[in-house]
């Protein structure tokens, strides 16, 4: 075939495909034309999930008659003159593609009037074919209306889902904006029903209710954080509430829309070792930067965005949710199912006096004859304060301060009453029992420790007074000895020491007494297991991974002073409530559940 140009209504057809895939682009774009023209009120309608028609009216400003053509054509905008302004650009659209996109592959009429003049004008493209604008008369503002899309496009049409799944995109987009600009009045109809109406009065909250249902947006934590010329505000779920995908988490980066994967794993990562595997949290999040460090001109429907400094951007995003998350972390409540389907509200700050002076006492005490410090099982091992990186003292808070704390993040002081199954023990609080698995706390522990010792940069690390040889597969030889500086890392000093064989020299103080090739055969499962991840979560995942290989197992009995330490450790831990893998450590049966369950308080 000859080389030959295409037909511009081919050629506006393929340019069309980029922006706009499916009913819910067309919205979307409409909504930030609107946006961008100053409009307090935005009313959507749509039928057949836009298919059938889509109706965006609006009060902004409005398009001048003798524009309405242009308006329309290929890069037409009044958003952008010289392309150095798309590093300072404040407007949503700049493209200028919009508009004449639909038009290509929809039946579009545009009827605006700007408030200088007397009478509106009105403009429709049929494929990309236009009729001359009539004058009309209309109120200030737009209202384009899209009708019959991918109408001349068939194949467009087949690769639309369900008009459920379609419908959805389209709710979920124009939800999404109302939250994020709350100061505006968005309507969303389908003929039938008023699916969302927002009132524009800057409440968010009220959005996220009837977003998600009252319940859930009452437990939705606020993100407020501000850094060199970046601010983040929204909410973010507390880790007892989550999906078992990525969807409900959103984010906007200077009032548009974004899918940006590196955020949402900034996000996941405030939330590393407090969410169980394969949940994800809800999060609806606005970010400000200034528009000089954001390229918003990589992407054809403006979905994706580069920052200048991504690594700042990402972990003042982790920084400002986890601030939020550690905030505020309740213990798991008993589940009522469990309790004969009553439902059970746990929730009790007051700290009986008495209680709490014997009980500080008690700690005192206990800290004289304990080394609390390491719970180091298996061995007795006195002195090494230098592991201690918390200090014990840190129990010592006032009865004051532990009250107000209790509803945060960390546990009460709790006394021990013992252990059963030799796999819980068994503790008072101030409100109620505590059960605590012994395994997800010591993994908890142990964890917060090597932590807070790699934070310093000084994992303590002990030499064995006799070198352990292990041999491994060959193929795990590969892979340990790419992971060897990862280990040193950590406190293992292993060296290579012959053909497939290895000699462990030293290992972690926080580790010693537990059996180390042992521990090295664990590690070189673990990263057998593992793809290639970001190295942050690699150092995370294989803390996590150690301390639940060196933590206690259910199945062994601790001495009273084990027991002891344990708790201690645990109540100094920052998020003692769950294990690093997610795992709650503990079950708390208040007081008042206690005393309905046996018929002493209200139910009957
Ligand atoms: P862009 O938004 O990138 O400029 P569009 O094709 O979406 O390109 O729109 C072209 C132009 O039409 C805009 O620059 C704007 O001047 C005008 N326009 C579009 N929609 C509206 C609206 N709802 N109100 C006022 N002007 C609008
Ligand atoms: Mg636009």
């Amino acid at each position: 075939m000859p080389i030959r140009m295409l037909s511009p209504e081919v050629a506006s057809q393929i340019a069309a495909g980029e922006v706009i895939e499916r009913p819910a682009s067309v919205v979307k774009e409409l909504l930030e034309n609107s946006l961008d023209a100053g409009a307090n009120t935005i009313a959507i309608h749509v039928e057949e999930a836009g298919k059938k028609r889509i109706e965006i009216a609006d009060d902004g400003a409005g398009i001048p008659a003798d524009e309405l053509e242009l308006a329309a054509s290929r890069h037409a905008t009044s958003k952008l003159v010289r392309s150095d302004e798309l590093f300072s650009i404040m407007t949503l659209g700049f493209r200028g593609e919009a508009l004449a996109s639909i038009g290509s592959v929809s039946r579009m009429t545009i009827t605006s009037r700007v408030g200088d003049e007397k009478e509106g004008a009105r403009f429709m493209v049929e494929g990309g074919k236009s009729k001359k604008p009539t004058k009309v008369g209309a109120t200030v503002g737009t209202v384009i209306c899209v009708e019959d899309l991918f109408y001349n496009v068939p194949a467009r049409l087949k690769f639309l889902k369900t008009d459920t799944t379609e419908r959805r995109a389209i709710d979920t987009l124009v939800a999404r904006y109302a939250l994020a600009y709350p100061a505006k009045r968005f309507k969303l109809t389908d003929g039938k029903n008023v699916v969302l109406q927002t009132a524009g009065d800057g409440d968010r909250r009220a959005i996220l209710a009837a977003l998600y249902g009252v319940d859930v947006a009452k437990q939705m934590l606020e993100v407020h954080s501000m850094e060199e010329g970046m601010t983040l505000a929204g909410f973010i779920s507390p880790t007892s509430l989550t999906r078992s995908n990525r969807k409900e988490i959103t984010f906007f980066i200077n009032g548009r829309w974004v899918h940006e994967v590196a955020l949402s794993t900034a996000l996941m990562q405030a939330y590393h070792t407090l969410l169980m595997v394969g949940r994800y949290p809800l999060a609806a999040l606005f970010l400000e930067i200034k528009p000089e460090d954001v390229d918003v001109n990589v992407h054809p429907a403006k979905a994706e965005v580069r920052f200048r400094n991504q690594d700042k951007v990402f972990s003042f995003v982790q920084r400002s949710a986890r601030k939020a998350l550690l905030a505020y972390s309740p213990v798991p409540n008993v589940a009522p199912s469990l309790w004969g389907g009553r439902s059970v509200s746990v929730e009790s700050n007051s700290v009986g006096l008495d209680w709490t002076i014997g009980h500080d006492n008690q700690v005192n005490s206990d800290q004289l004859s304990v080394n609390s410090g390491d719970l180091m099982l298996r061995q007795a091992q006195h002195g090494g304060p230098e592991t201690d990186a918390q200090s014990p003292t840190s129990n010592l808070h006032s009865p004051n301060s532990q009250a107000q704390s209790s509803s945060f993040a960390r546990i009460p002081l709790l006394r021990l009453i013992g252990q059963i199954g030799a796999a819980y023990l068994v503790a008072e609080g101030p409100d109620g029992l505590y059960l605590i698995d012994q395994h997800a706390a010591h993994e908890r522990v142990l964890f917060e420790k090597l932590m807070a010792q790699r934070e310093m940069k000084s994992i303590a690390s002990q030499a064995l007074l006799t070198p352990v040889a292990v041999t491994l597969p060959p193929q795990s030889t590969q892979l340990l000895m790419s992971q060897l500086p990862v280990l040193k890392y950590f406190g293992f000093d292993v060296e290579e020491f012959g053909p497939n064989t290895f000699q462990i020299r030293a290992m972690p103080v926080l580790f010693s007494g537990s059996d180390p090739s042992a521990a090295l055969r664990a590690l070189v499962e673990d990263f057998e297991e593992d793809e290639a991840p970001l190295k942050d979560e690699v150092e995370k995942k294989l803390a996590a991974r150690v301390c639940k290989r060196m933590a206690v197992r259910a199945g062994m009995s601790l001495s009273n002073e084990e027991q002891r330490a344990l708790l201690a450790d645990l109540e100094t831990c920052d998020s003692p409530r769950t294990c690093p893998h997610g795992r709650p450590t503990m079950i708390h049966l208040s007081v008042d559940v206690l005393e309905r369950q046996f018929g002493r308080r209200g139910a009957r």
